[in-house]
């Protein structure tokens, strides 16, 4: 056959791993072993699945062997093999490890040594061989094909010869240089450790094969067989038992994951329903977490036995960043997708495995603050969205899971916190929203409020203002945006005389409003300290909704009830109240720049703004 090249992505990666100058190279085992562990998952599944497959469990190895004077080391499987197409397809090709780690490298220019914590499968053998034989024989099929590679020229895939169904990897080591010393690649040791290390919990035997010294020196050293790993998954082992790098590279391995995750949850649950979880919270959000790639689910496995890569069923949405596993003898081994969906136990898990995963939020939000941020920075958006896109069916599961900024204490809070905090008297928990936190703390509207001291929550993710409507209240406080006309924080006299005030000036209003149609209401108001004006909203809507939902692509023109409100004791009140009596035709153009003003503070565009400034001019020059 001739010879294939690398596709594009993958000839990168390759390049990588021949130039590593990474210096962990040990993991090339832990990923060929696992890809080894996977292959006979597949055919023991089979075998446990269709009544025509005979094959027992007691038969399946992995078997590493050492060549010294080759200078080559064997993985061997009896697993479910590779046809001559998937050998051309899954090894020509970067798989799902290699091309998440490449977007990981693109994204944040990440330097070559996540390689190490990460894994990029099968490719990483490149890092230590200078050329990888991969003979394979797929199950159910009566050829066997042999693909071979240097990694650098590509690769060919040719017919050849093998008795049992499986694969059998063999790794030319590179040659020494002054930097690297690939020979300890042939130590025994040296590699029973490496297993040891990365893959004990591999759930077949994973053997080499050993010389037994003999009494007799002129015989020949016997060989026998020894299971290096001990075979126990991680997640049925005893938590106390398994240590923290442990449960890292088993995630690493497992989830694609080059940082440590925030979180291990691992539980082993008796009862009703018998089952051991193995949950993880990554400590940031995978690089497609929020585009619609992202799949969400936890690998379920009966018994020690993998039925479903990503169960989705398993995880809601707004816990869809949690990886890891279920193991349970209550699912059957023969369920269908559809089935599962409709399974009362797995229904049950799921239930169970919920609870646990809004407990540890709540246990870290309680004792590790700085921890659970780091989780709300990467995943907050998604609570946020469970309760919206809810409309309010899960807030008792997410509420107290929310952080806001809060202008007093200049960090995030708590609802709850909020709460404990609020003045005597106080009725509502009072937000403002806009774009960054320091744009909001210059709001006129929210400078009113931290005068009289009450505590204010600042929003500035475009989801926030939808979750607090879609919460409602919060132990019986409803939500009041600051800007909006039913906060009412004054004294009552001087309300009424504010009232009053407005009345008697009700006409100027009228004319004014003529020469702004786009507002709903124009005013005095004394809230305002320096500021000449500000704007304010009737109703449910927003300035900083109307903004959003103008964006989104649903094409509806969502308009909010804009109050233009001019602070009463700022010489623009008299100056407007002179021009009503002599010049209405000014009067207007006024009250045009006053709102114009009112938009730009607002973080608002204006809709004409070369009218705008060519009136501001015209006053300039007067
Ligand atoms: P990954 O394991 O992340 O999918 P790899 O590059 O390690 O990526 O492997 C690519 C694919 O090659 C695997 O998904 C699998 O289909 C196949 N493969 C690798 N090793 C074996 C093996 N020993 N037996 C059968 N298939 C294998």
């Amino acid at each position: 056959m001739k010879k294939k090249q690398f596709k594009t992505e993958s000839k990168k990666i390759l390049d990588l791993m021949i130039n590593s100058v990474y210096s962990n190279k040990d993991i090339f085992l832990r990923e060929l072993i696992s890809n080894a562990s996977d292959a006979i998952d597949k055919l023991y599944y089979k075998s446990l699945t269709d009544r025509k497959v005979k094959l027992d469990k007691d038969d399946f190895c992995i078997k590493v062997n050492i060549d010294k004077e080759a200078r080559t080391i064997s993985i061997i499987d009896n697993g479910i093999g590779m046809s001559e197409q998937e050998l051309d397809e899954n090894l020509g090709t970067i798989a799902k490890s290699g091309s998440s780690l490449f977007k990981e490298m693109n994204e944040k220019n990440k330097d070559i040594n996540i390689i190490g914590q990460f894994g990029v499968g099968f490719y990483s053998a490149f890092m230590v061989a200078k050329e990888i034989r991969v003979l394979s024989k797929a199950y159910g099929s009566n050829d066997a094909y042999e693909w071979i590679s240097d990694g650098a020229l590509g690769y060919e895939v040719n017919k050849a010869s093998k008795k049992d169904v499986g694969t059998e990897i063999t790794l030319l080591l590179k040659d020494n240089n002054e930097n690297d010393n690939y020979d300890e690649f042939l130590e025994q040791r040296r590699i029973e450790g490496i297993i040891k290390k990365y893959s004990d919990y591999v759930k077949y035997p994973i053997i080499m094969q050993k010389e037994v010294s003999s009494d007799d020196k002129k015989k020949k050293p016997q060989v026998k067989d020894e299971t290096i790993n001990s075979m126990i998954p991680i997640w049925k082992r005893n938590e106390s038992e398994v240590t923290k790098e442990e449960y890292n590279s088993f995630y690493s391995d497992k989830f694609y994951d080059f940082e440590e995750p925030a979180k291990v949850i691992h539980s082993s649950v008796e009862g009703q329903i018998a089952y051991n979880s193995l949950l993880f919270i990554p400590s940031h959000a995978p690089y497609d977490y929020y585009t619609k790639e992202y799949e969400k689910g936890l690998q379920l496995y009966s018994n020690g036995v993998l039925i479903m890569d990503k169960c989705a069923d398993l995880l809601p949405d707004y816990f869809s960043f949690v990886k890891g596993l279920v193991d349970s003898e209550d699912i059957s081994l023969n369920i269908s997708r559809e089935m599962l969906q409709q399974d009362r136990q797995l229904k049950l898990i799921a239930k169970s495995i919920e609870k646990k995963i809004k407990i540890t939020l709540e246990d870290i939000l309680k004792d590790d603050r700085s921890t659970y941020e780091k989780i709300f920075d990467a995943f907050g958006m998604q609570l946020k969205y469970g309760i919206y896109s809810s409309y309010g069916m899960n807030n008792e599961t997410l509420k107290d899971l929310l952080l806001f900024y809060s202008s007093k204490e200049k960090k995030r809070i708590t609802l709850k916190e909020y709460i404990s905090n609020m003045k005597e008297g106080q009725e509502k928990i009072y937000y403002a929203s806009g774009d960054s936190i320091d744009k909001i703390d210059l709001l006129p509207n929210v400078e009113r409020f931290k005068d009289k001291d009450y505590e204010v929550l600042y929003l500035c993710d475009y989801v926030d203002e939808f979750t607090i409507q879609a919460l409602m209240e919060y132990e019986g406080k409803k939500f009041a945006n600051v800007a909006s006309e039913s906060t009412d924080i004054d004294d009552p006299k001087e309300k009424e005389e504010l009232e009053k005030r407005n009345k008697e000036f009700e006409d100027m209003f009228k004319v004014m409003k003529e020469a702004l149609p786009e507002v709903k209401n124009i005013k005095f108001t004394n809230k305002l300290k320096n500021h000449p004006v500000c704007l304010s909203t009737e109703g449910n809507i927003s300035l900083e909704m109307e903004k959003i939902m103008n964006t989104m692509p649903t094409g509806e023109n969502v308009k909010a009830d804009v109050v233009l409100e001019i602070n009463g004791s700022h010489p623009i009140a008299e100056k407007l109240e002179k021009l009503y009596k002599n010049d209405k035709e000014q009067l207007a153009i006024y009250t045009k720049i006053l709102y114009n003003q009112a938009r730009l503070i607002e973080g608002m565009t204006i809709e004409n703004p070369t009218e705008l400034t060519n009136a501001i001019c015209d006053l300039l020059s007067k």
